[in-house]
C-alpha cells in the first residue's frame, strides 16, 4: 500500500509540521510504547506528548524501535507548570528529551500560560535560548488566550510558531484564530473531537456529512480541522480508530459542509479554562 503524505504546514520560524499527528494524553505509561508504535505503523509521523503525561519514554521507545530516521518524525512535548521559570525550564528539557532518547525534539510547549504565577514571559525567553542551542527545531505556547500571546510578543523577540488549544466544533475559538492568523501563529486543536464528552457525533451537521461521504462521523471532524487550516493530533486506543482517523485524504467536505460545522459553536469549553483552573 502507497503510504499517505500529509500536508505539511510551514510555521512562522520557516519549520515544516504535518498537520496530522497523534496525541497521547491519558494512553497508559505501560502502553504507550505499543500504541505509538501502532501509531507508527498505520503512518503517522507527528506525535504530541507532554511531560505531564508520564508517557515520554514510551514514545522514545517505540521511536527507537521504528527505525524510522529522525528527519521524518516530528515530536512535541510540552514544560510543565512547575517548571516554569528561567531557573527550572532549561533541565526540564533535558530530563524530556533525556526520557524520550533524543538530542532534539522538533516543538517545545509551555504548557499552560498559569498567569497567577507571571513566570510564563521569562519561560518564554528561556524557551528562546533552547531553539538557540539546538534542543528544539521551533517553540510555542499551549492554552495562551490574546493577552497572554500579546505580552510574550510585546516582551520578547520570538512570536510563538504555535499556540495549542481546546479546539472543537462547539468550542471554535474564532477570536483567537483570527488573532493568531494575524500574527502568523498556527492553531493546534486539543479536544479536536471534543474528547466524547458531548454528542458531537450525533449532531446533523456532522452525522449528515459522514453519510453523504461514506466515512464516520470523526473522520468528518478531522476534516473540519484540516480544512480550516488547524493541526490537529487525535488520540485513541484502538488501531482500527487510528487508521480511520488517518484516512481523511480521501475526501473533501463541501463549503456548506464545513460551514453547517462552525454554526456548532456554543463557546462550549469541555477541558479546563486556562485564566481560572490553575494546577
Ligand atoms: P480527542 O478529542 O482526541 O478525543 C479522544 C477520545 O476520542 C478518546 O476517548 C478516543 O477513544 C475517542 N476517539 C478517537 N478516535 C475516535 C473515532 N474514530 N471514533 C470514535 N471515538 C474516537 O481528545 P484528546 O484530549 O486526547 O486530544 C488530542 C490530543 O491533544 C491529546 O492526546 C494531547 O496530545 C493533546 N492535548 C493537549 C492538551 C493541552 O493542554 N495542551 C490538553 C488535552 C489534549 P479511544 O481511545 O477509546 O478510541
Amino acid at each position: 500500500m502507497e503510504r499517505v503524505t500529509v500536508p505539511t504546514i510551514e510555521l512562522n520560524d520557516g519549520n515544516s509540521i504535518p498537520q496530522l499527528g497523534f496525541g497521547v494524553f491519558r494512553v497508559e505509561p505501560v502502553e504507550t510504547e505499543r500504541i505509538v508504535s501502532d501509531a507508527l505503523e498505520v503512518g503517522y509521523r507527528h506525535i504530541d506528548t507532554a511531560a505531564v503525561y508520564g508517557n515520554e519514554e514510551g514514545v522514545g521507545r517505540a521511536i527507537a524501535a521504528s527505525g524510522i530516521p529522525r528527519e521524518e518524525l516530528f515530536i512535541t512535548t510540552k514544560l510543565w507548570n512547575a517548571d516554569q521559570g528561567a531557573e527550572s525550564a532549561p533541565s526540564a528539557i533535558d530530563a524530556s528529551l533525556e526520557r524520550l532518547g533524543l538530542d532534539h525534539v522538533d516543538l517545545y510547549l509551555i504548557h499552560w500560560p498559569r498567569p497567577d504565577r507571571d513566570l510564563y514571559v521569562e519561560t518564554w525567553r528561556a524557551m528562546e535560548q533552547m531553539k538557540a542551542d539546538g534542543k528544539t527545531r521551533s517553540i510555542g505556547v499551549s492554552n495562551f488566550t490574546v493577552d497572554h500571546l500579546q505580552r510574550v510578543i510585546d516582551e520578547s523577540d520570538t512570536v510563538p510558531a504555535v499556540n495549542q488549544v481546546e479546539l472543537h466544533p462547539a468550542f471554535s475559538q474564532s477570536a483567537l484564530r483570527t488573532f493568531a492568523r494575524q500574527q502568523g501563529i498556527h492553531i493546534e486543536s486539543w479536544g479536536p473531537l471534543g474528547q466524547g464528552k458531548y454528542d458531537l457525533f450525533g449532531m446533523p451537521a456532522v452525522a449528515e456529512a459522514a453519510e453523504a461521504h461514506g466515512v464516520s462521523p470523526a473522520q468528518v471532524v478531522i476534516r473540519w480541522h484540516l480544512q480550516n487550516g488547524l493541526i490537529v493530533f487525535p488520540k485513541t486506543n484502538s488501531r482500527d480508530r487510528m487508521a480511520q482517523n488517518f484516512d481523511v485524504f480521501g475526501f473533501e467536505l463541501s463549503d456548506d459542509e464545513v460551514n453547517a460545522i462552525d454554526r456548532l459553536d456554543e463557546g462550549k469549553r469541555v477541558g479546563a479554562d486556562p485564566e481560572v483552573d490553575f494546577f
